[in-house]
């Protein structure tokens, strides 16, 4: 069985038996990959302290044509994201892309889209990128890179053209609608939101900490972008969940 080489990214790792553990990566070349770490909780095992999500690797592993599972051979540490795992919103809003990951990347597949843009996420954050801008950023492109965020420009309902004021997104109806047809939708942007919506949608991720996006309203983008991707995958997301408590903890209605 040959030996390949790759970039990855772990999003989860799991105890397996006594010694070992299965870790769930993305990778660009492959998409989804998942490999068991023979021996990875002995205390000299190379791996130790290597397949922690979100670290990004540098691995080498073995996989038979059409297994679900292969193995893991060598693993290097490229980067452990520290910042990240230090504070515990940060931590929760990566958990909730690493998740969002897992459930867009496909196995087998070229995925180097969804790498780059999970990777551009985590390194933005760990720079010291606000994750309350990071979050909703990543789930803007995630939906653009994955079909379901259609062009700004004509309501998807009736069809009609969109001025740049009193839109909302129906995400049920599949995106834009215009000011007649927003009555259904809880998610009405003014101009300035959807300013910042286009903005973090399409800004280099090296200039998004220059947006200045009042708390109150990168809360609102949060919450509809991370609805929209929910709504998108039919499930509900644990990390989610424990960020909109979070923020119902902190503004009590
Ligand atoms: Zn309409």
């Amino acid at each position: 069985m040959s030996i390949r080489q790759t970039e990855a990214i772990v999003l989860r790792s799991i105890d397996y038996s006594n010694s070992s553990r299965i870790v769930t990566l993305l990778t660009p070349d492959v998409g989804q990959l998942r490999l068991l770490a023979k021996g990875a909780k002995r205390p000299k095992s190379p791996f130790l302290g290597t397949l922690d999500a979100p670290s990004l690797l540098e691995i080498a592993y073995s996989l038979r044509p059409g297994a679900d599972l292969g193995t893991l051979t060598e693993a290097l540490l490229k980067t452990e994201f520290r910042a990240i795992r230090e504070n515990l919103v940060d931590f929760a809003r990566v958990c909730n892309m690493l998740e969002l990951a897992g459930q867009f990347g496909r196995e087998g597949e070229r995925e180097e889209d969804l790498f780059k843009l999970l990777l551009d996420a985590l390194t933005g954050i760990e720079g010291g990128l606000s994750s309350q801008v990071a979050g909703p950023a990543f789930h803007i492109r995630l939906l653009a890179q994955q079909g379901f965020l259609p062009e700004f420009g004509s309501c998807v309902k009736c069809g009609k053209d969109l001025k740049e004021t009193g839109t909302a997104v129906d995400f049920v109806a599949g995106g834009w609608v215009c000011g007649v047809c927003k009555s259904q939708s809880k998610f009405r942007l003014n101009r300035q939101l959807l300013a910042h919506f286009r903005a973090l949608g399409g800004m280099p991720w090296d200039r998004l900490n220059r947006l200045r996006i009042p708390p109150k309203q990168a809360e609102f983008l949060q919450r509809l972008t991370m609805e929209w991707t929910q709504h998108v995958t039919e499930r509900g997301s644990k990390a989610a969940s424990f960020l909109q408590k979070l923020a119902g903890a902190a503004h009590p209605s």
